[in-house]
């Protein structure tokens, strides 16, 4: 057998791995943000994960997004990579977007045919069940912000 791997399989899971790192590393639309209308916070109590969402919603379209907070790599790069996806959404979009992605993780329901760009590097976290929370608690606090819930958003 030639020992040349057109697969594929692992060069993927590889790219997805460096970008989750670099975003980990370096958190794109990291901070506070002034003029937020929407905010959230989330807890992952499982793993120690925490962090404030901010959103500014002018005319039904999100303007931007920023957040802080603290956790593992993948509940960091999960935050990042959500505020760069949502930023220029109508809400209802963005809503979709979190339905989509939260199924997607958790295999629960049909995930539709939304296509969810770089927030597939996450998929990773399907083998791990521990890490599922990691990877959707920015996408529950996005849920919760924008349904003006008060009360913390968790995984639990
Ligand atoms: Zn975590």
């Amino acid at each position: 057998m030639n020992a040349v791997d057109i697969h594929g399989g692992d060069d993927l899971r590889e790219l997805y791995r460096e970008l989750i790192l670099d975003h980990a590393r370096h958190p794109r639309h990291f901070g506070t943000l002034e003029n937020a209308t929407h905010t959230a916070a989330g807890i992952n109590p499982l793993c120690g994960d925490k962090l404030h969402l901010y959103l500014e919603v002018q005319n039904d379209s999100i303007r931007d997004v920023r957040f802080e907070g603290s956790g593992c790599a993948i509940s960091v790069a999960s935050a990042s990579l959500l505020a760069e996806a949502v930023v220029g959404l109508t809400v209802k979009d963005a809503l979709d977007y979190f339905r989509a992605v939260t199924a997607r993780m958790t295999e629960t329901e049909e995930a539709g045919d939304i296509d969810i760009g770089k927030i597939a590097a996450l998929d990773g976290v399907r083998e791990f069940p521990s890490r599922i929370k990691c990877a959707t608690l920015s996408w529950h606090a996005l849920n919760a912000a924008l349904h003006h819930d008060a009360a913390a958003a968790t995984t639990e």
